[in-house]
């Protein structure tokens, strides 16, 4: 397998190039047409295996093609066991957000609400079209942390949401964020936080959201809550990589 045959826009193959990774990971050439299909996923993947990127890259292009109006709430969430995770996670979309650009509105005839800032994006009349300034916006939420500092980057209306379950579901809870828009939800390292105890706060941030979206579940292991933990959240035709 070569980057050439990986199925991304030239932008995302210049950084992808300019990172001077050889090739992809067997995880992303496995993931990467799985996931860009829109199909569910679950995978045994540990850390080093370039499961980030495997997740990550097929998110910024769903985020891009599904568009949706940024101030309903995220398009994507990414649920991680710890903060330092998450924010390994953001730094990694981070490096990609930039080259993705222009995410279109869903649908046709949406308004821009009156009022929201046009800081985030400019609603061009026909061309239904949001021109993101400085590309895709990330958050990143956990807990231990200011909720103020978290409520700001709320605030700018990301596209892409990723938290630890207690703190987003938090906020949730607030009305603070709306999870109705999420089509595509990724559970990054499902047995630790199965361990850490975080099974009812996924299951109520997975309930906030729609059940068509897609789901896309990593563990390293794979003892039986998982299994179960997998069953409850992706759909049962999801594709297996083990
Ligand atoms: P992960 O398993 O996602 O935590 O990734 C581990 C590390 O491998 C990260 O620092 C990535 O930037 C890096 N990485 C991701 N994909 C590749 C690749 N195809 N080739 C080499 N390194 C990669």
């Amino acid at each position: 397998q070569k980057f050439r045959d990986a199925p991304f826009p030239p932008a995302i193959m210049d950084e992808l190039q300019s990172a001077r990774y050889g090739a992809p990971s067997p995880i992303q050439a496995q993931a990467w047409p799985i996931a860009l299909a829109g199909r569910d996923l679950v995978a045994i993947a540990s850390t080093g295996s370039g499961k980030t990127l495997g997740f990550l890259l097929p998110a910024l292009l769903h985020i891009q093609a599904r568009g949706g109006d940024p101030a309903l709430g995220p398009t994507a969430v990414v649920l991680a066991p710890t903060r330092e995770l998450a924010r390994q996670i953001e730094a990694e979309a981070r490096r990609f957000a930039h080259v993705v650009m222009n995410v279109e509105a869903a649908g046709s005839g949406r308004q821009q609400r009156s009022g929201s800032s046009s800081r985030f994006g400019r609603h061009q009349r026909g061309a239904q079209r949001w021109e993101v300034e400085g590309g895709l916006r990330t958050a990143c939420i956990y807990g231990g942390a200011a909720r103020s500092v978290q409520l700001e980057q709320i605030r700018r209306q990301p596209h892409l949401v990723i938290a630890t379950p207690g703190r987003l579901l938090d906020f949730i809870e607030a009305g603070e964020i709306r999870m109705k828009q999420v089509s595509y939800l990724v559970l990054d390292e499902a047995d630790r936080m199965l361990d850490m105890g975080f099974e009812e706060q996924i299951a109520m941030v997975a309930r906030s959201m729609s059940a068509d979206r897609q789901t896309l579940f990593f563990s390293a292991t794979w003892p039986d809550d998982v299994r179960d933990a997998a069953a409850a959240f992706a759909k049962r035709r999801a594709v297996r990589l083990f």
